[in-house]
């Protein structure tokens, strides 16, 4: 699977050398009162590349992916996502280009009052007028596609693990099948059986549907297995944008935490099995990251 997937990592980033600009952030300033948390960043993202945002807490990651998605505005600068200037956007085109995209929050962000299944189906329930048997039966096949078992969609958030949480928010970012999708921290605070998983799913995403992936995120498995590209943000400003490799050999001060014990990898000894949970399957044929038939 490693091989398999380094393999179509490799030919989908070459691919994305070439490919359509698909944000594109040019001389963005964020100022709160005094502090200014973002001084001159510029970068672009192509199609279906997976571009991971590193930084220290409080450099302005979040803010940043909120001024990409029409969270926040930021001081000044341009952003262009999917073609569309956001800050010349008038409310119609912000409700549809809302639709291109989905986003799956740090703490998750499901409801605690729905089942993992309405939570799913919300946005479909939002943006189309689609009856409510097919909107259970698509928000099934999005849960069904995160490696979570069907009867996952009963329970209420409350009773998810960390990793299975995750990967009920990723079902529902992608809900409305997005060309787009923003992941904050998709691993953190996820045992190293759970992340794994993950870093596997994001890569099986792209290869499937081509999907363009921005990620905030700061494990190591993730940026050196699944990132095609880093951007380091400190001090206000992107101090270098590369692939980690690339970053490894420039090795400018603000990267160089995340290289020091690189090598060192988490070891995946599993836990005590939980039937439902797909990361900590009772059986290994339960494993979600297993190729797609
Ligand atoms: P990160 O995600 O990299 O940890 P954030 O983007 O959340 O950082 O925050 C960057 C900085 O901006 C922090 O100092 C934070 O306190 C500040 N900040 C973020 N949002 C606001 C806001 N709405 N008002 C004032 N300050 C904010
Ligand atoms: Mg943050």
């Amino acid at each position: 699977m490693a091989g398999a997937a380094a393999a179509i990592a490799t030919a989908t980033a070459t691919a994305a050398a070439t490919a359509e600009v698909v944000i594109e952030v040019k001389n963005l300033h964020t100022r709160f009162g005094s502090h200014v948390v973002h001084n001159d960043i510029s970068f672009e993202v192509r199609r279906a590349e997976i571009f991971a945002l590193i930084g220290g807490s409080g450099s302005g990651k979040s803010t940043l992916l909120r001024e990409l998605i029409l969270l926040q505005k930021p001081s000044s600068g341009t952003v262009r996502v999917l073609g569309a200037d956001l800050q010349a956007l008038g409310a119609d085109e912000a409700v549809a280009l809302r639709r291109r995209w989905g986003v799956m929050f740090q703490h998750g962000g499901l409801f605690g009052a729905l089942d993992v299944l309405h939570n799913v189906g919300l946005p479909l329930r939002e943006h189309t007028a689609l009856d409510d048997g097919l909107i259970d039966q698509l928000a099934g096949w999005k849960l069904a596609m995160t490696g979570l078992a069907p009867e996952v969609g009963a329970l209420y958030p409350a009773a998810l693990s960390g990793g299975m949480m995750k990967r009920a928010s990723l079902a529902r970012a992608l809900a409305l099948d997005p060309e787009l999708l923003f992941l904050d921290e998709p691993t953190a605070g996820l045992d190293p059986v759970s992340a794994g998983g993950v870093d596997a799913l994001v890569l099986q995403l792209r290869a499937l549907f081509g999907l363009t992936i921005v990620m905030i995120t700061h494990d190591l498995d993730l940026l050196w297995q699944v990132a095609d590209r880093v951007a380091v943000l400190a001090d206000g400003r992107l101090q270098a944008v590369g692939s980690m490799p690339e970053l490894a050999a420039l090795d400018p001060p603000a990267v160089r935490p995340y290289f020091e014990g690189a090598r060192g990898r988490a070891v995946r000894a599993a836990r005590p099995a939980d039937p439902a949970d797909p990361d900590h399957p009772a059986k290994p044929d339960r494993e979600p990251t297993s190729k797609p038939k």
